[in-house]
């Protein structure tokens, strides 16, 4: 887990977690190309329960893929 705490915004440490995938049928695929065949890649996504604050990491996994992944351009 990437480290998380304490919060940047408020410097608070209420914070909780979630893994959720990185799109739908229904909308934006927000890592695409990171995920497998079928299943999107997934982020952990980390909301501050103080001042709402929410942060989306992309996976180990999905971030394994960048480096050699067309749709993504090193900056
Ligand atoms: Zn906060």
């Amino acid at each position: 887990m990437n480290p998380v705490k304490p919060c940047p915004e408020c410097g608070q440490n209420n914070l909780f977690a979630t893994t959720t995938n990185a799109g739908s049928g229904y909308g934006p695929m927000l890592l695409p190309k990171l995920g497998g065949f079928i299943v999107p890649a997934t982020f952990e996504v980390v909301v501050c329960a103080d001042c709402g604050l929410t942060r989306f990491f992309a996976s180990s996994e999905a971030r394994s893929k960048l480096a050699t992944a067309k749709k993504w351009v090193r900056k």
